[in-house]
């Protein structure tokens, strides 16, 4: 139940909204490509994964860890699962 009027100022909202989302497009425009350091975060050049040496060092340093403690928790749960079943084979 909405009379003509009602349409007309949506599509003045429409329009409206059609300018902001223009000016935002163009406030991106204004912010040069960039990619940001896998390890500290920080903005650097789009063709760059680290922002130096030290922070790419740093990260394949983690990953390596991580890999690692991933390796431990799996050997881990292989050993645990094993012993389950011993302990199951041996109540029977
Ligand atoms: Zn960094």
């Amino acid at each position: 139940m909405y009379p003509l009027m009602d349409e007309k100022n949506m599509m003045e909202e429409l329009t409206l909204l059609k300018r902001e989302v223009e000016k935002l497009k163009e406030d991106k425009k204004s912010i040069p490509p960039h990619k940001h350091c896998l390890n500290c975060g920080i903005a650097i050049p789009p063709d760059k994964t680290f922002c130096s040496k030290k922070c790419e060092e740093q990260w394949n340093a983690m990953v390596k860890k991580k890999k690692l403690n991933l390796y431990v928790w799996l050997v881990f749960m292989a050993i645990l699962i094993l012993l389950l079943f011993v302990g199951m084979g041996g109540g029977l």
